[in-house]
């Protein structure tokens, strides 16, 4: 079976103005809104695309996380995933044991593509997809904004900075999306009725034998220093002046 594997992370809405937490020990999340990371969005609504293009026969959506997650996956099986799976975990984890999972899947699913965001918008790490194809010893393609199958070979545009390259990765590959992939459908009423009766795994992260303790010890989080209100100049000269009160001209 010519399988894709997508990552869902469960991170803060993007609409939501994050809060640090007065004691600098994390940013708050009672009752904030979670969403699917919209870089996996993006993952998502390609895996979907090729499957439909007859490029996939299954789509596998995991997330990692807590039991919560299961929400994300939900939403996933009503974009369209055929199947999903959630490897519990109660505590934060870094990329590579992220990476760890997604290698101890890919060994059991033998998927043709693994397609994840190019970063997840809480820790803005930009690591797990380059770590798993290490980990994992096959090519990897980041920052990707237009896919194409041809044979058993990928051929990707990526976003760099001096414009765009073109590569061309044997598969299996790992794959990591940029903004200008696709825009992800919107879910139907009726597919999240559909949904409910798709299967999603639950299994513990100590199932797949992978080490979660943390390699990184966060100091402290504190919120960007709040912008100075800015004032209205009448002229070219009171520009000047203002510049220069301010050492700046
Ligand atoms: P990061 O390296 O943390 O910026 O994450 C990059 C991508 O890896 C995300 O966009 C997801 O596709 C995937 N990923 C990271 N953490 C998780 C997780 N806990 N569950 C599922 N996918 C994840």
């Amino acid at each position: 079976m010519r399988r894709i594997l997508v990552g869902i992370k469960r991170v803060i809405d993007f609409n939501v103005r994050v809060r640090v937490r007065p004691d600098g020990a994390g940013v708050v999340t009672d009752g904030v809104k979670m969403s699917a990371n919209p870089f996996d969005s993006i993952a998502l609504e390609e895996a979907l695309r090729l499957r439909e293009r007859g490029e996939a026969d299954e789509v596998l959506a995991v997330s990692i996380g807590p039991g919560e997650a299961q929400q994300q996956l939900r939403d996933a099986l009503a974009m369209g995933a055929d199947r999903a799976i959630l490897v519990k975990s109660d505590t934060a984890l870094e990329p590579l044991a992220v990476a760890h999972v997604f290698l101890e899947l890919a060994k059991r699913e033998s998927p043709r593509l693994v397609i994840l965001g190019k970063q997840a918008i809480d820790d803005d790490c930009s690591q797990t997809g380059q770590m798993l194809a290490a980990l994992w010893n096959r090519p990897q393609a980041t920052f990707a904004s237009k896919l194409e199958i041809q044979g058993e070979a990928a051929r990707v545009t990526r976003e760099v900075d001096a414009g765009l390259e073109v590569i061309e990765v044997d598969l299996p590959a790992v794959i990591t999306t940029d903004l200008r992939l696709n825009e992800p459908r919107y879910i139907k009423l009726p597919d999240i009725m559909k949904a409910k009766k798709k299967p999603l795994d639950v299994i513990e992260i100590v199932s797949l034998g992978v080490d979660a303790t943390p390699v990184l010890k966060v100091v402290k989080y504190e919120a960007p220093p709040q912008r100075q209100k800015g004032i209205i100049v009448k002229d070219a000269g009171e520009l000047v002046a203002a510049l220069k009160q301010r050492g700046l001209a």
